[in-house]
């Protein structure tokens, strides 16, 4: 509870039956106003059918953007489709979910796999696609047994499949397992791996909406985001609008995790302030340990410290902070932190994860882990110093995709607020907070 105040009030979306058992059984869904959605847009049970403007209306007025990390307005990306032509459409469901820090999608994929098959289906009337995908991260073999489950009995019911609930509309679903990639959570690199390619990023334009997945219009939406489809058509798109800010409908999941007495995901409004994430969900900091900083998007965004924590969790907002909300994988760092050593984590996983395609990304997030990691272990020079001051800004904005950006975002933050660590590592060879990373 951050100093004391009353917890925040306000109905959850995502998370309003996540702990109920066996969820991921349709059954036990549907008892929990499960697939009421798609019967109500579909005209099941005497009501009237939604068109599928309708239902795309319904969406644009929640002010639902992406959850995937861009933010990006949700209805307005299913526009961007070009009209019908009798070919096919693709809606493919990005469960890539890679971030370091982030694990939310983990958790409704595991636990509630219907809710995002209804918004699936949902969504694809919405833009008349008949096909969908769920692409799921090579890791993930324990979800897509579940999601797989899921999608038998949603065929069963007659939820998928031909002519569904007697509309007349058709929609397939089916899951993939990547390979364990991270740039194949950008969506073209995602499309060329579904395709049964290596998974590069692809040169755009043309974008997926006009050339995706087999070179036909394709919409790549994240698990989060189609999963929130079924409670604004059931709700209205205003309520759900309602419940956040101005400029961003719903609430959002926080992943939580580092240094903190609650590691976890908590679903709250969007737009709360990081502080009462921090200590309302989290419980604060572990005990006798102070905040020393936070990453609040993903491993890809720059931290904020102490006195940003009154920053409202929303993607304007952390962007004019200098950072970036994300994937909104919340990752803490308390007084024993050592950055350098986070950083050279971070850098780690970005050199392993580059795909190698363009230079400035693979070339410099080599030669940046190599400089940190000396700096780290004591052996770093006033020229290790230099590189890290000169060489990320050089990455930014000159890489073929948005992984070049993502490497150099923490460190460049810890650059600017915490540069006295690194020097004190290279003067003294040794860390001075005396800490970890972790
Ligand atoms: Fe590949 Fe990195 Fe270039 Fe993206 S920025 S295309 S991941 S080398």
């Amino acid at each position: 509870m951050p100093e004391g105040g009353a917890a925040t009030a306000f109905e959850p979306v995502l998370f309003k039956d996540i702990d109920t058992p066996e969820l991921y059984r349709r059954q036990v869904y549907e008892a929990h106003e499960g697939y009421a959605a798609l019967r109500r847009a579909l005209g099941g049970e005497g009501s009237e059918r939604m068109t599928p403007e309708a239902v795309l209306e319904e969406v644009r007025v929640s002010n639902l953007r992406g959850r995937g990390g861009a933010g990006f307005p949700t209805a307005r990306k299913w526009q961007f489709l070009p009209p019908p032509d009798g070919g096919p459409r693709y809606l493919v469901c990005n469960a890539d979910e890679s971030e370091p820090g982030t694990f939310k999608d983990h958790e409704i994929l595991r636990k509630n796999p219907h809710m995002l098959i209804e918004g699936m289906i949902l969504a694809g009337y919405a833009m008349r696609a008949t096909r969908g995908f769920i692409y799921l991260r090579g890791e993930f073999a324990q979800p897509k047994r579940v999601v797989d489950a899921a999608i038998r009995e949603a065929y069963e019911a007659g939820y998928l499949g031909r002519d569904i609930l007697g509309s007349g509309f058709d929609f397939d679903l089916s899951t993939y397992l990547g390979a364990g990639a991270y740039i194949c959570g950008e969506e073209t690199a995602l499309l060329d791996s579904l395709e049964g390619k290596r998974g590069f990023p692809r040169l755009r334009p043309p974008f997926p909406a006009v050339a995706g997945l087999y070179g036909r219009p394709t919409v790549v939406n994240n698990v989060e985001t189609l999963a929130n489809v079924p409670a604004i058509v059931r709700r209205g798109g205003a309520w759900f609008a309602s419940l956040g800010t101005e400029r961003s409908g719903g609430t959002k999941i926080f992943s939580i995790s580092g240094r903190v007495a609650r590691p976890g995901n908590y679903e709250y409004p969007m737009g709360t302030p990081l502080r009462v994430l921090l200590y309302e969900a989290a419980g604060g900091p572990l005990p006798g340990r102070a905040f020393k900083a936070v990453i609040p998007g993903g491993g890809s965004a720059g931290l904020l410290v102490p006195s940003q924590f009154d920053l409202p969790m929303d993607f304007e907002p952390i962007a004019q902070a200098g950072s970036m909300l994300g994937s909104a994988g919340v990752i803490v760092m308390d007084d024993s932190t050592c950055m350098v050593r986070a950083a050279t984590w971070l850098m780690e996983f970005y050199a392993d994860e580059s795909c190698g395609k363009c230079t400035p990304c693979r070339e410099g997030t080599k030669w940046l882990e190599m400089a940190l990691e000396r700096i780290e272990t004591g052996r770093g020079t006033p020229d290790d110093l230099e590189l890290l001051q000169g060489l990320p800004g050089q990455i930014l904005g000159n890489t073929f995709c948005g992984l070049g950006d993502a490497a150099v975002g923490f460190l460049m933050s810890a650059v600017r607020h915490f540069w006295p660590e690194f020097e004190a590592h290279v003067a003294e060879g040794r860390c001075p907070s005396g800490g970890d990373g972790r």
